[in-house]
């Protein structure tokens, strides 16, 4: 068995590894999602604003149809005044007319305060529309960014992996069978270095008598770090 080339296919998977959780969680792709959420939140509110618009104005023709028809009913009401002779029956008729205008002026604050209303959304549509242009600008931008550091990335994964691959094809099916197994077994790495009296998978100290033994291990033998269980090279 190749120890070095196993120790070398190990810190190549480990850099892939690396590299991939990397790719999950790229810088450019979290700017590039904080400012697509900014876009959508003003999105949200413009098209809150612009349906508040729809609804005043809606509401707004309700109010003059109903003041039309009150005018009405007013105007006829003050034509019938200037014809009955009773006081009685032209104090009710004034009544009437009082009623009708009290009617209408709740009507008219009505109006103004959508037409108020109206104003106002179309005035923060107006104040933000140059915000949002310049919003759209930056997520476009981002996207880019994060598109390229994405591209790229992917780029040197796949050619880490093609390193990789031929590492593995140097060495035997078995090995790698038991680097394989080992690997998903420890997370990822199954083979560390003996530094020392140090196991870098662990990262535990081995006694002298230990570390002795893997020594004196044959050449083509791959020892076991006797605190982890993983390969050990000498
Ligand atoms: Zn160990």
């Amino acid at each position: 068995m190749n120890a070095d080339a196993l120790l070398e296919l190990q810190l190549a998977d480990t850099a892939i590894d690396q590299l991939r959780y990397r790719l999950g969680h790229l810088p450019e792709v979290l700017a590039c999602k904080e400012t697509a959420a900014e876009l959508e939140v003003w999105n949200k509110r413009a098209a809150a604003l612009r349906q508040q618009i729809v609804d005043f104005e809606a509401a707004m023709e309700v109010t003059e149809k109903q003041t039309a028809v009150l005018s009405s009913q007013r105007d006829r009401l003050e034509k019938q005044l200037k014809t009955v002779i009773s006081p009685r029956e032209a104090e009710a008729l004034m009544h009437e007319i009082e009623t009708l205008s009290s009617q209408r002026s709740v009507l008219d604050d009505a109006e103004l305060g959508a037409m108020e209303s109206v104003a106002a959304n179309e005035a923060e549509l107006d104040s933000h529309s140059e915000a949002h242009d310049d919003l759209r600008a930056k997520a476009h931008a981002a996207s880019e960014v994060g598109d390229a550091a994405i591209a790229a990335a992917e780029a040197d994964l796949a050619q880490r992996c093609a390193a990789r691959d031929l590492l593995r094809s140097a060495l035997e099916a078995a090995v790698l069978d038991r680097y394989d197994s080992l690997r998903s077994q420890f997370g990822g790495v199954g083979v560390a270095k003996l530094n020392g009296l140090r196991c870098e998978g662990c990262h535990l100290d081995l006694s002298r008598g230990e570390v002795d033994a893997i020594k004196r291990a044959e050449a083509d033998e791959i020892p076991e770090c006797p605190n982890c269980g993983r390969l050990l090279v000498r």
